[in-house]
């Protein structure tokens, strides 16, 4: 038996399959190129049983007898549902403590078959396009299934010929598409799931890569039908209910990128009909509809005991959650803008193929997991390398650091974007820099706070900002881990072969720092004080600075250190005498 695993996502709408190619998850497409197959299956009076697109025609044609929407039963006994619930265009055999059946002609069909008859298409399909058979899978289900619904849902795909390895829960595999699982060890997500007939909302903790579902909530009555159904009766169209409804469906998608859109009806009674559509105008429609899901947002936080501002990310699931409106909805709804990096309606079949890949071995972590291939960091006084983030850490990583100036009035800080494992900063390698200014300032007021981040996919933001003022500056670098092995090889031998020298180079220029700044403040004592100060222990002073400056000329860094020493015990005297004056003048 082969190893490999195909994920499903099982649809009330659409359904899915993947697969795990060269390590990517890879969804099929049927003979006709579809990837979504419509869950409607259709019963012919003759022959065999219809699956997909050709189904979903039959239920304008022939409604009694085409089973679309059936994940709604399954798994479900007549009291669990109200009346009203198990209204539909075919007819719904419902009686107390009984499973719900479905009649069709002389058939009672348990839901679970019309299931089935979905999954042995997607598996069809999936082994004309590979060219080999496949028999395990990984099934998803609305996180809210209890046991009965996850059971039948697992008989559905063990009848369809499928080894049912894993039932997950669709917010879940939606999260694991977005790559959170990856993005952070700890979390709390929201996964907002608008679809063609269902709403769901999903709170989830992420705990070092296993999901756990907080809170749900929705409305297994609620999605795009219902804006398409508002559209249809406001676009007064002489056609058939079901021309209208496609023509209408058409429109709303293309508003979702178009501000206008003109709909043109077949030619009807001799007259071209044409039907000029704002996105505004969809807008004000859809609006009722999509605040309908606020209440139930409101409650799944709720339950989850959580804020909106705890979450640390909103991801779109569904094709609805393609539309503006939506998007700005979920937006001002909790605060903060929904990741909206993956394809809403394959989130949660990609997401059930990654979770086939991790079973099956085909995804291993180590081959997710990337490093900094070499240290970065920025060059701080006396052109040293200040490494911020070191080499080999795990990316994603955030890490960062405050500087302040080193002289008097600096109006701006420059930020020097290094790479590489050398001391000084010259023979790091550049990846760019920029400017922060400030208000002028005495040295050492001013903070700045630099903050790398480097993103899963190797994207390094540098973050500048001035913490008094707020005043912040971003530079993007694609350029941080697409390093050649080679480069890298150079560098890191180039680090071992100079580091003695570059530790003797880095140990000199953090002397040198200290000396040029005891001289400075000496002068600046001395201009202040003039003749206060006794004749006998200024010269004293004078002539240790000036084996400081004599020091500095010769690069011997002992010397140097050895003059620090002896400037800094001379000048003990003066500290104390600028102390006590200072003293003095408040007393005064
Ligand atoms: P799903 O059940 O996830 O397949 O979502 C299907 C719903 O998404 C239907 O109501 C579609 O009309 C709607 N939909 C798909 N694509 C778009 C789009 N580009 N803009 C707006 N709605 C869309």
């Amino acid at each position: 038996m082969s190893d490999e695993i195909v994920g499903i996502d099982l649809g009330t709408t659409n359904s899915l399959i993947g697969v795990m190619e060269a390590g990517f998850p890879i969804l099929l497409a049927d003979g006709n190129g579809h990837r979504l197959t419509a869950s409607v299956v259709y019963f012919p009076e003759t022959g065999e049983t219809v699956v997909g697109a050709v189904a979903n025609r039959m239920r304008v044609l022939d409604p009694a007898a085409t089973v679309y929407s059936a994940k709604r039963l399954i798994g479900l006994r007549g009291d669990d549902l109200a009346a009203e619930e198990t209204r539909a265009d075919y007819h719904i055999v419902r009686q107390a403590r009984q499973p719900l059946r479905i009649q069709v002609r002389e058939r009672q069909l348990a839901p679970e078959e019309i299931a089935t008859a979905i999954l042995a298409k997607l598996k069809r399909d999936a082994e004309a396009a590979l060219e080999r058979t496949v028999s395990r899978a990984v099934i998803t289900v609305p996180a809210y299934f209890n046991d009965a619904q996850r059971n039948a849902t697992k008989a559905a795909g063990e009848a369809a010929g499928f080894i049912v390895e894993r039932i997950i829960n669709e917010p879940t595999a939606a999260a694991l598409a977005y790559g959170l699982d990856k993005l952070k060890s700890k979390a709390k997500i929201a996964v907002y799931d608008l679809g063609g007939g269902t709403f769901d909302i999903s709170i989830l903790e992420l705990n070092d890569g296993v999901f756990q579902v907080l809170a749900t909530s929705g409305n297994t009555h609620l999605g795009g039908d219902d804006i398409d159904a508002a559209l249809v009766s406001e676009c007064q169209l002489p056609l058939a209910n079901w021309q209208k409804r496609e023509l209408v469906t058409e429109a709303k998608h293309r508003l979702s990128s178009e501000d206008f859109v003109r709909i043109d009806a077949p030619f009807v009674e001799g007259k071209n009909f044409t039907y000029g559509l704002k996105r505004i105008e969809l807008e004000g429609l859809a609006q009722p509809i999509i605040q309908r899901t606020r209440a139930h947002c409101l409650r799944a936080l709720a339950d989850a005991k959580l804020t909106a501002s705890d979450l640390d990310e909103v991801i779109l699931v569904g094709g609805m959650t393609r539309m503006p409106l939506v998007r700005q909805f979920v937006a001002e709804l909790f605060g903060r803008d929904p990741n909206t990096s993956q394809n809403p309606d394959e989130a949660v079949a990609l997401g059930a193929t990654i979770q086939a890949g991790i079973l099956s071995g085909a995804i291993r972590d180590v081959v997710l997991l990337d490093v900094t291939p070499l240290s970065l960091g920025i060059e701080t006084f006396g052109g040293l390398m200040n490494v911020i983030i070191p080499r080999n850490s795990t990316i994603p990583i955030k890490a960062g650091e405050m500087f302040t100036t080193a002289v008097n009035q600096q109006r701006a800080m420059k930020i020097k974007v290094l790479q590489g494992e050398r001391e000084l900063a010259a023979d790091n390698w550049s990846l760019g820099e920029f400017e922060l200014g400030f208000p002028p300032a005495p040295k050492g007021v001013a903070r700045v706070g630099v903050q790398f981040a480097i993103d899963a996919d190797g994207i390094l933001q540098v973050l500048a900002r001035d913490t008094q003022t707020g005043a912040e500056k971003i530079l993007s670098l694609t350029s941080a881990v697409d390093v050649s092995d080679e480069a890298v090889e150079a560098m890191i031998a180039d680090s071992l072969e100079h580091a003695f020298e570059d530790m003797s180079e880095r140990v000199w220029t953090e002397t040198r720092l200290k000396s040029e700044e005891m001289l400075r403040a000496v002068e600046q004592a001395f201009a202040q004080l003039a003749d206060d100060f006794a004749a006998g222990e200024r010269a004293r002073i004078e002539s240790k600075a000036a084996d400081v400056r004599a020091a500095l000329a010769t690069h011997e860094t002992a010397r140097l250190k050895a003059a620090n020493r002896a400037l800094d015990d001379a000048t003990q005297e003066l500290a104390a005498f600028i102390v006590e004056q200072a003293m003095q003048q408040t007393r005064g």
